[in-house]
């Protein structure tokens, strides 16, 4: 059934005949708003704005327009992260921040100045000749991409170490009152105080620890901002959790105090250490088109992820707006992951990527050709928001369809020469 709906997607897109009757009761549309109109309005709007230079906020409202079409529900992850971008480049506040320049056009010296669109060897879609922001807390493009990597990492040094391993949570009590910034501080500093001095070497000898991996994490719900931070221990000896939460929880509440803050001896310090906790943590590890795809319409009152806020940031809520940029400037420079000195090796995984080599196109797997944008037509397709409808297009209806995209849209077709197997 998906087939057929995308097949007849494509021949509806690439031609310029309007829907009829039937064809819009195979997309599953319903009521009177007719696809085509909408969407030809978007596109005149665009054009028209675009060839007058208009103020560009109107522009983004008329390509939010675009948007708003139900053809959004077709978008798969990848497209949905693009056009989740988009929505925070255009955020208040985020000019100061690497996200802003996300897929920056970027030609290599000597190569031809053009944005090439190609299928990858892994069968993923991807524009070559551009710079990714390689922002893992701000980025969806990016972070999907980092966090994927580190997934794989983390999956494998448990794989492959016969160590056991424990999951312990770090968090402290909050209210709506408190500033992400704040939080993060004293949380930090209890965490780092806990993991200083004789008294940590003596914890690590006891529970035979050998490495471990940090991470951060932040969600927002109705008693404000919630960070925690987690640490996935590798241990020589079979653990004991109840020891660990024990000894912990001593020391963390108490640097906690000493620093104005507060965490119940209880439930300020998690530990987990059944395999499916772990394995649980780990596949879950920044996974962005789950967070993605749960709606953000719940509101505020109850928990959300980052992704989810951002989706509300995007859609016009103003407070979510505020939170989005308390988040930006709270998570900045911070690590998203940290191993402990020499656990890589320990583990048998090696160097560690950084973000930015992880982000970054390989420039060796050049891909088959799908097509080519001039500078022009690509940033024309970034400041109005088409990065993702190019990837959609590209994936129902390859460069045919994308073709007769910008013929609507700019009013002329792709100046560069399409491959001639993709013009079926
Ligand atoms: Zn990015």
């Amino acid at each position: 059934m998906n087939e057929l709906i995308n097949e007849k997607r494509a021949e509806a897109l690439a031609g310029s005949r309007s829907l009829s009757h039937n064809q819009e009761n195979a997309f599953g549309i319903s009521g009177g708003n007719s696809y085509n109109s909408t969407y030809h309005k978007a596109f005149q709007e665009i054009d028209y704005q675009y060839k007058s230079q208009c103020d560009h906020d109107e522009a983004v409202i008329a390509s939010s327009l675009l948007v708003n079409t139900y053809e959004y529900n077709f978008r798969n992850s990848t497209e949905k992260r693009f056009d989740l971008l988009y929505g925070i480049q255009k955020l208040y506040g985020m000019s100061k921040f690497q996200v802003r320049n996300c897929m920056s056009f970027m030609p290599k010296k000597g190569d031809p100045v053009q944005v090439d669109l190609v299928k990858k060897h892994d069968g993923r879609l991807a524009m070559n000749n551009l710079k990714y922001c390689s922002s893992v807390w701000l980025c969806p493009v990016c972070s999907s991409r980092i966090a994927a990597e580190r997934r794989k990492e983390l999956a494998q040094a448990v794989e492959s170490s016969d160590a056991y391993t424990v999951l312990i949570t770090y968090t402290l009590q909050h209210d709506r009152s408190d500033k992400l910034e704040d939080l993060l501080k004293a949380l930090r500093r209890a965490v780092n105080k806990v993991k200083s001095g004789r008294w940590y070497e003596a914890y690590l000898q006891e529970h035979e620890i050998i490495a471990s991996a940090s991470s951060l994490e932040f969600t927002h719900g109705s008693h404000g901002w919630h960070p925690h931070y987690h640490q996935l221990l590798f241990l020589r000896k079979k653990p004991d959790p109840d020891r660990i939460h024990e000894q912990l929880s001593e020391r963390f509440t108490h640097f906690l105090m000493k620093d104005g803050q507060y965490a119940s001896s209880f439930h300020g310090i998690d530990v987990r250490s059944s395999r499916k906790d772990v394995s649980g943590y780990i596949s879950k590890w920044n996974v962005i088109d789950e967070l993605i795809n749960v709606q953000a319409k719940k509101g505020r009152s109850e928990s959300m992820n980052v992704w989810q806020l951002a989706q509300l940031a995007v859609s016009g809520d103003p407070e979510a707006s505020r939170l989005w940029l308390e988040y930006a400037k709270a998570s900045y420079r911070k690590k998203a992951l940290q191993w402990s000195r020499g656990a890589r090796e320990l583990l048998g995984i090696g160097q560690e990527e950084t973000d930015e080599e992880i982000a970054q196109e390989d420039p060796m797997d050049e891909g088959e050709l799908i097509c080519s944008f001039t500078m022009r037509e690509f940033h024309f397709l970034r400041d109005y928001g088409f990065i993702g409808e190019i990837f959609f297009l590209a994936r129902i209806g390859g460069a045919k369809a994308i073709n007769e995209f910008m013929l609507r849209v700019r009013g002329a077709p792709l100046e560069l020469l399409i491959p001639s197997h993709n013009c079926t």
